[in-house]
């Protein structure tokens, strides 16, 4: 069989892939490794911000939404403290919204391959010529395409079969993931009151170290409950074993769905497109390196790259310089922004129960500033004027010159995926090492542990 585009993998970045692709009239296949009722069904925290959605003028149903959320709240580690964050979010009903992206793409004609999973990739004349696909209890079968797509989630399935001189394989360190565990119950207690109105964040470090922990309410009841947490993946901590110990005493009630993964933190992979090979969602690391979310802006990378791919295709030429502007794009929309969250990301990682609990009983930080660094990603002079003046009062210089270096430093990576990022693929290898290199000055200057990299 040969296709225009195939794309590996039906969560949410495989599938917008898919349909802006099959919107524009190509033959697009997807493959999936799960049976077709089971697409959509991901374990996640199902909040995201309908700013996201607006992005990518993705127009979804009602009946996708869960809950609508006003903002997120954060708790210190007492929980004596909280901070608002305003913002209009939902909790989206992840099997509803996967099932209702599959629909709209098989009505634009995508081919679905369930229950197949990805077995090989055959690279020739350096570039990808077909996969080999397995469905389960079955043969394997060959399809060829002029282009792949890698939506295969956070462990990649195709770009890790990729030549190791191809710099879309990049192989990324362990601490680049967080790894989660949480389940949605019926609780015996609902959330009422101002607390139901937010989706909560609880900054622990005891309970999620390298994390938090969150409780989502997820229907108007306040009994339906998305409870979680993610820890710094370190092969020490297990996010399972936390919730067992910590939060399964306190949120008793009726199991309804249990589950676990890795979600990756840091900046954007180098490139999303290499050859005739492109790149998005988790398996590109677009998720934010803060907060943890990830479906917003991988649909924002599936609608860019899958983009840039239809133009080349139309333009009858597939290779990175044909599709460059992807990244360019993708760089200016959301990944430089995640590069200064990444570097903002390792300094919170180090910080103790104390640190947090002052921060926020001091109220160092405000909601808007809070909603301005996610949204621009900069860590503001408001928050380092508020810094100093407390520092006046009650002591603690150290913070404000740690937090001098952080600044530096996210402007320093937000600016090398902006401005400097590279105009053309010629000038990546030179960029890459660049900002490894400020990435290993940064790390050593505060004494982050990178550890090992991942093995695939
Ligand atoms: C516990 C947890 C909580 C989270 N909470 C939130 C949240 O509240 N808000 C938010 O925005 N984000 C959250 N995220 C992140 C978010 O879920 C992801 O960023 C997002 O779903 C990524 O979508 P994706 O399409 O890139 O990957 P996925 O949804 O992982 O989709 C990848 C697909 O590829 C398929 N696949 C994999 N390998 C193969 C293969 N070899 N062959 C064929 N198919 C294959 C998989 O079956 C899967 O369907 C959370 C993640 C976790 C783990």
């Amino acid at each position: 069989m040969k296709y225009d585009v195939i794309v590996v993998g039906a969560g949410v970045a495989g599938l917008e892939a898919a349909l802006v692709l099959a919107s524009k009239g190509f033959k697009v296949a997807v493959i999936e490794s799960k049976p077709v009722e089971k697409i959509g069904d991901k374990t996640c925290g199902d909040a995201i911000g309908v700013h996201h959605f607006e992005k990518i003028s993705l127009e979804i149903p009602g009946n996708v939404i869960d809950y609508k959320y006003q903002g997120v709240k954060i708790y210190s580690p007492s929980e004596k403290h909280g901070l608002i964050v305003p913002g209009e979010g939902v909790s989206v009903n992840r099997v509803r919204f996967g099932q209702w992206l599959l629909k709209e793409g098989l009505n634009k004609g995508v081919e679905l391959y369930d229950s197949h999973v990805l077995a090989d990739v055959i690279v020739k004349n350096d570039k990808v010529e077909e996969v080999k696909v397995k469905k389960v209890d079955g043969p394997i079968i060959e399809l060829k395409a002029e282009a792949f797509i890698d939506a295969s989630g956070a462990r990649p399935a195709l770009r890790s079969k990729l030549p190791e001189t191809w710099p879309i394989s990049d192989r990324p360190f362990m601490t680049d993931f967080n790894i989660a565990y949480r389940e949605v119950i019926k609780s015996e207690k609902p959330v009422t009151g101002e607390d139901s109105k937010y989706a909560l964040i609880y900054l622990n470090a005891e309970i999620a170290p390298g994390g938090y922990w969150w409780l989502f309410p997820k229907f108007e009841d306040g009994f339906i409950l998305n409870v979680g947490l993610g820890v710094v993946w370190n092969g020490v901590y297990n996010p399972r074993h936390n919730y067992e110990k910590y939060l399964k005493p306190r949120f008793k009630g009726e199991l309804i769905h249990a589950g676990g993964g890795i979600v990756p933190t840091r900046r954007p992979i180098p490139t999303l497109v290499w050859r005739n090979v492109g790149v998005v969602g988790d398996a590109a690391y677009t998720v934010n390196p803060v907060h943890g979310g990830g479906i917003g802006s991988s649909l924002e990378a599936a609608y860019i790259v899958s983009t840039y791919i239809g133009n080349a295709l139309e333009a009858g030429r597939i290779d990175e310089e044909k599709t460059w502007e992807a990244n360019i794009k993708y760089m200016e929309s959301y990944g430089a922004k995640q590069a200064g969250l990444d570097v903002l990301r390792m300094y919170l990682q180090r910080l103790s129960n104390d640190d947090f609990e002052w921060i926020l009983k001091n109220r160092i930080v405000d909601g808007s500033s809070v909603y301005d660094l996610g949204v621009k990603g900069e860590l503001g002079e408001k928050i380092l004027h508020t810094v100093s003046a407390m520092i006046k009062l009650l002591g603690k210089p150290s913070l404000l010159n740690q937090l001098r270096i952080v600044r530096n430093y996210m402007n320093r990576l937000m600016s090398l995926h902006s401005a400097e990022y590279p105009k053309s693929p010629g000038e990546l290898p030179k960029w890459n090492s660049l900002v490894e290199n400020v990435v290993e000055e940064y790390t050593r200057i505060i004494g982050f542990e990178r550890g090992q990299k991942v093995k695939w």
